[in-house]
């Protein structure tokens, strides 16, 4: 049985993706780690043709590019040995269930195959609108997320598809930490290269840590 195989970024024929599309990917920016976040490993940059790759994944349901996305992604992790975990920070259960599937976690257990380390759902994410609804001043804070099983002392990798204002990577990283977890490192699919506004209200953010760890803390309390 012949297979056609197509570019996941353009859809033409012939190799996954094209070399064209190849030669079009550019590397991740290097950026400091987002705040709570001790490294911030991404493989592409958020934009053109890596931008493309990871919409088609989100949005179009082509799962075929999660394998090579995986194994590029694992491939950046040094040392495996010192990850005790990997886990995803889940999409809202709205687009889960839109979609089908979430394409953190479907990356979280292709690059913990290939890292051969365990992988575990390990955050609830609240009731809420997704990142891209939201206002930045909620934006800044990130998603709430809950921890379903507490790791004292764990490193543990979080993987996502995209890092944008960090704010995401940010609140996952916070409520690890202070359910025992100990280290934290994000893996990312693609960051994105030059700060947008929430990205730069962010970096700010970022300088003045104590602020917005308590901005985010005092939410994190509201009842829901
Ligand atoms: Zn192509």
């Amino acid at each position: 049985m012949l297979l056609t195989v197509t570019c996941p970024i353009c859809g033409a024929r012939g190799s996954a993706p094209c070399r064209e599309c190849l030669e079009r990917l550019r590397p991740a920016p290097t950026l400091p780690p987002p705040l709570g976040v001790d490294t911030c490993l991404a493989l592409l940059s958020y934009e053109g043709a890596g931008r493309e790759l990871v919409a088609r994944l989100k949005y179009r349901n082509h799962r075929g590019v999660v394998g090579g996305l995986g194994a590029a992604m694992a491939a950046l992790v040094g040392d495996a040995g010192a990850i005790d975990v990997v886990t995803w920070a889940p999409t809202t259960r709205e687009r889960r269930r839109e979609r089908g599937f979430d394409q953190a976690e479907l990356l979280a257990r292709s690059v913990a195959r290939r890292l051969r380390r365990p992988s575990l759902g390990l955050l609830h994410r609240a009731p809420g609108p997704a990142q891209t609804g939201r206002s930045l001043a909620e934006r800044r804070c990130g998603p709430r997320f809950q921890v379903r099983r507490r790791l004292p002392g764990w490193t543990v990798l979080v993987v996502d598809d995209v890092v944008t204002s960090g704010a995401t990577a940010s609140a996952a990283a916070w409520e690890l930490r202070r359910t025992g977890s100990t280290r934290i490192v994000v893996l990312a699919a693609a960051r994105t290269p030059r700060p947008g506004p929430a990205a730069a209200a962010y970096t700010s953010d970022v300088a003045h840590g104590s602020v917005v760890a308590s901005r985010c803390q005092s939410q994190a309390k509201r009842p829901t």
